[in-house]
């Protein structure tokens, strides 16, 4: 038997960042160890952690640089591709370039994409995957604490005396976080779940309050309404600590949101909300954790809010077992947010249009020229409109590990938009929908055959160690970026030799991550930040003393309740809602090149509550039509008593049946995050009227 070699890594998937042993035989990975000494998971790893291995040395991996001539893909060498890239970027204006980052991908590849498109293509039309996920997190709980993240750890849910848990299945989403919420509850929690599902989440709970997808706000302003009628808030915290009370609690108060009322509009009994209320206030410790059943509406931020506002009022926030806990979806959006991918900052969230915070990254980067204007960029999903809307304004694009032909709302919207590219540049470790549309394909390694860190969505700082060589030629994402910068003239900027010198100068120019170096990150716990000073240990409870706000109060930011863009009428009597499978990751490019994965979930689903199917004539496992306004899709039904009667859910794995062909392109105002979680839709027997 070959020798073995174990390389202690982190999960490539969900944002919990589970470390484990990569095993590696004869120069390939093999498998997956458990790593007992990650404080994450202790060793434990669910399916798709357990099977990170099988994809890695998939016949599909991309292994040469392609160019696209006569229609045909061609193998090139990198010195031509990368030739080709930078005299065609040349062509066009700043104005015209517009670059995708990526979740999937490490920090130090996320900030020299970030690098590439300000000091380079010398726009700020940067973004990546988070706009779709948690910009409204990023939003909002900056507004309220001064940051845009989680505020406890992972391990910390585990002390909780109660768990509020909305629009999040996580124990399908995020298992081993999942584990820690059931370790609270096994240690006397109360446990509430709110979700217009019952999913295996919600196996565990104390109180399941079923609601109607897009009714969050009502929701959550109803249990503020009852916590104040009651008496239960928090006020010795709420005047310490935050402003803007008398406000929100003029708002809540409004006979609006009484229980009856409430109760209308969310579907949930009165007296479930009651409960839920008591159990928040008064548990001694109440963790608030959600994900995208909160954040992906057109009231996103608003959502978002609501929460804060919540715990706020109750004073769960800057202690053990407390706080607002959004779950980050991949495994680096927080670190891809935090190399500022985003249309609006640098790295550690300072803003492109501050002009100090212009002039700090110019002169820390040395671009012979100004680096991108003091303005802020488009986010991924304005792009989509301007390139729709407004042909010739954007003109080329470099996409770095998405892909935007499954992922993105309303798909036949997002095809019409790279029919209107005239350059495209896809990045990535396979060939996916997106480089239909590419001019240039590009391979990259994956998470395995790199060096470097995630931030995982406790602000864990954690790494990737290199376990064997990539397939062919694919190289490091920031070695691909930095070969094409350097032959558009720019050489000297990207000359680095390591990931770890790529940290270096990122920590350099980033608050939150000064304290951080490769040496100090080598330990299975890493770092949470803010991390400072080389001695500060890290930061895994925010604001115990103060909120990061320029005066260290939380502001409250009153919501009221607003309906989804697109509600149920006549013609489209279902709620439709998004969301993802135990075994299955996102646009499917990995877990459906997983064998052990893929038997389990072999395609996608509709889910239709048992009574509505009945009413249709619909059986289960029949193949049906399922129709919004945007398009009409075959899909086999999933006939359930578990869903809400007159809702709809799909997995948005399956490009065979993509639940994003028919989702609504409806932004959130301030964060231009779509609706994924509501719009109507229609059912229909195959061979009936669509
Ligand atoms: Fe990977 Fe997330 Fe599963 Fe952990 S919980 S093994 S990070 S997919």
């Amino acid at each position: 038997m070959a020798d073995l070699k174990y390389v202690q890594s982190t999960c490539p998937y969900c944002g919990t960042g589970c470390s484990f042993n990569l095993v590696v035989s004869d120069g390939k990975v093999v498998g997956v160890s458990p790593y007992p000494r990650s404080p994450v998971n202790e060793g434990k790893l669910c399916p798709k952690g357990m099977y990170a291995n099988e994809f890695i040395n998939s016949p599909d991996r991309l292994t040469t640089p392609l160019i696209r001539r006569d229609g045909k893909l061609v193998p090139v060498s990198w010195d031509e591709a990368t030739t080709f890239i930078a005299e065609n970027l040349k062509k066009y204006k700043p104005s015209e370039r517009c670059a995708l980052s990526s979740a999937r991908v490490s920090n130090e590849d996320n900030y020299a994409m970030m690098k590439f498109a300000r000091g380079v293509l010398k726009t700020n039309n940067l973004d990546h995957c988070a706009r779709l996920c948690h910009s409204s997190t990023v939003a909002g709980l900056a507004g309220s604490f001064g940051s845009g993240a989680m505020t406890n750890s992972i391990p910390d849910i585990a002390d909780s005396k109660c768990i509020f848990i909305i629009g999040s299945n996580t124990f399908e989403q995020h298992p081993l976080i999942g584990r820690r919420e059931y370790m609270a509850k096994a240690k006397g929690a109360h446990y509430i779940y709110a979700d217009p599902r019952r999913t295996i989440t919600s196996s565990q709970a104390d109180l399941f309050l079923q609601f109607h997808s897009g009714s969050d706000v009502a929701l959550l302003n109803g249990l503020m309404h009852d916590i104040i009628k009651n008496g239960w808030e928090d006020k010795e915290f709420i005047a310490k600590r935050t402003k803007g009370y008398e406000e929100l609690k003029a708002l809540v108060m409004q006979e609006k949101y009484n229980l009856e009322n409430v109760s209308k509009v969310t579907g949930i009994p009165p007296a479930d909300i009651h409960t839920a209320a008591d159990w928040i206030a008064n548990s001694g410790g109440c963790a608030l954790i959600y994900s995208m059943g909160i954040t992906q509406h057109t009231v996103g931020v608003d959502n978002v809010h609501a929460t804060a506002n919540l715990q706020m009022i109750t004073g769960n926030l800057g202690k053990p077992g407390t706080g607002v806990n959004p779950l980050r979806g991949q495994n680096n959006v927080q670190g891809a947010c935090d190399m500022g991918a985003l249309p609006v900052s640098f790295p550690g969230y300072q803003k492109v249009t501050d002009p100090a915070v212009h002039q700090k990254f110019a002169d820390a980067w040395g671009f012979p020229e100004d680096i991108a204007p003091t303005q802020n960029g488009y986010e991924v999903t304005v792009m989509m409109n301007v390139l729709v809307d407004n042909p010739g304004e954007l003109k080329c694009m470099y996409i770095m590990g998405e892909n935007p032909l499954m992922s993105d709302p309303d798909l036949n919207h997002v095809k019409e938009a790279f029919e209107n590219i005239e350059f495209l540049v896809v990045q990535d470790i396979f060939y996916n929908e997106t480089c239909d549309y590419a001019d240039v394909i590009l391979p990259a390694v994956c998470y395995a055959e790199r060096d470097g860190t995630q931030t995982s969505t406790e602000r864990r700082v954690i790494r990737w160690r290199k376990a064997q060589n990539a397939p062919g030629e694919a190289l490091d994402d920031w070695k691909i970026i930095s070969m094409v910068a350097a032959k558009m003239g720019y050489e000297k900027q990207f000359a680095w030799k390591s990931a770890s010198e790529i940290f270096d100068e990122m920590a350099t120019l980033t608050p939150q991550y000064h304290g951080m170096n490769y040496t100090r990150l080598d330990t299975p716990e890493g770092l949470h930040w803010p991390c400072k000073t080389p001695e500060d240990p890290g930061t895994p409870i925010l604001h115990k003393e103060k909120f990061l706000t320029a005066d260290g109060l939380a502001v409250f930011f009153p919501a009221e309740w607003k309906a989804p863009a697109e509600v149920p009428d006549d013609e489209y009597p279902f709620v439709f809602t998004t969301g993802r499978c135990l075994f299955h990751w996102h646009t499917g490019t990995m877990t459906r090149r997983s064998p052990t994965l893929d038997k389990e979930v072999p395609t996608g689903w509709i889910e239709i509550n048992d009574e509505d199917a009945k009413a249709l004539g619909i059986n289960d496992g029949e193949m049906v039509h399922a129709t919004t306004r945007r398009a009409t899709i075959s899909v086999p039904a999933r006939i359930s008593p578990q869903i809400m009667k007159g809702t709809t859910f799909m997995p948005f794995h399956f490009a065979e049946c993509a639940a994003n062909l028919l989702t609504h392109n409806a932004l959130d105002p301030v964060c231009k995050i779509p609706e994924y979680k509501a719009c109507a839709i229609k059912i229909t027997k195959i061979g009936e009227g669509q």
